[in-house]
């Protein structure tokens, strides 16, 4: 039998999934789908931008899964978490089908944020490669919430094909609302008029004073190592560069010592952390 955490007990026994209801799914891409989960009573977990949650097909494991958003019911009250999940494995295979009215179940929010507010009056430069989108999605709806704190907000965006980017509705809107939304793919399919290239490739053109700027980097690890040397090679500097590192977990709360790297473990010191901090773990293969 799965073990069920009493309401409110994500703090207090960190090990054990609280139940959440699906209660919509949206197909993204041909292997991707957004799960609006709710739970039948208590508050929400607070969840900070950046964080993941350890989710459970139950019967078949658990997975560590970003925050790709806090839905409202309406009235004022956050009750829904979002997930974007890609399928690749069986367990991730099995979340990602989840449709209405199913069950998964529910660890945390854990590990460290993109701390937005830390960007406070500096320029804001967000750079996603593929299903790294979805960790920084809550960072743009934050900052459009309190825009005025922010200088110049940049997000550039690279998929592998135009079929392969996520939330289009998203980029609208947060072009409209004043974000500098610039998107590239790899491989351009027929009446693709965007760019083309590496999302690197995005840099040069992009307008943000380097010297007050941070920035968010999320997506294949080669990717993000790519794009934070572009961003340090127009002046960011490096403690100002962030990226979200992945490792396989386990316990999810630094426990285990799955996911470790180097001196770092992911779930606990991560899985946002400092350019600085990561490059030269990131520099070693198979770390
Ligand atoms: C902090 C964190 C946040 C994450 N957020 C998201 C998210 O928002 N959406 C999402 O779809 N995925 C996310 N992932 C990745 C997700 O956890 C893995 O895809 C999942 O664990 C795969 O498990 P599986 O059992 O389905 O597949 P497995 O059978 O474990 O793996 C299938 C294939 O995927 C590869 N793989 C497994 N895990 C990873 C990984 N972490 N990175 C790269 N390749 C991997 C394996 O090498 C194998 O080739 C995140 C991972 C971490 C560590």
């Amino acid at each position: 039998m799965t073990a069920v955490a009493p309401e409110g007990a994500t703090a207090a026994a960190p090990a054990l999934p609280y139940p959440y209801r699906v209660v919509s799914r949206r197909v993204d891409t041909a292997d991707t789908a957004t799960l609006e989960l709710e739970r039948d009573t208590g508050p929400l977990p607070a969840f900070a931008p950046g964080q993941f949650a350890m989710l459970t097909a139950y019967g078949i494991g658990e997975v560590p899964i970003s925050l790709s958003g806090g839905g409202d019911t309406g009235d004022g009250r956050a009750r829904r978490l979002s997930h974007t999940i890609r399928a690749v494995g069986a367990v991730s295979r099995a979340l990602q089908a989840t449709g209405p009215g199913g069950v998964i179940g529910v660890r945390g929010p854990f590990g460290t944020s993109w701390d937005v507010p830390s960007a406070a009056g500096q320029d804001l430069v967000v750079v996603a490669g593929g299903i790294g989108l979805a960790p920084v999605r809550p960072v743009l709806r934050e900052v459009l919430a309190d825009r005025a704190t922010y200088g110049a907000v940049t997000l550039l965006v690279g998929g592998r094909t135009p079929a392969d980017l996520l939330y289009p509705g998203d980029l609208r809107a947060w072009s409209a609302a004043g974000v500098e939304v610039a998107v590239s793919v790899d491989r351009p399919a027929d009446g693709w008029t965007g760019h083309v290239g590496v999302v690197t490739t995005l840099i040069a053109a992009a307008r943000f004073d380097p010297a007050r700027t941070t920035a968010f980097v999320c997506g294949p690890e080669v990717m993000m190592r790519f794009t934070a040397q572009a961003l340090i090679g127009r002046g960011v500097p490096a403690p100002r560069v962030r990226v979200s590192l992945e490792r396989n977990m386990r316990c999810g709360v630094g426990w285990c010592g799955h996911c470790q790297l180097g001196p770092l473990l992911i779930c606990r010191d991560g899985p946002v952390v400092d350019y600085g901090r990561a490059e030269p773990l990131m520099r070693i293969r198979e770390l």
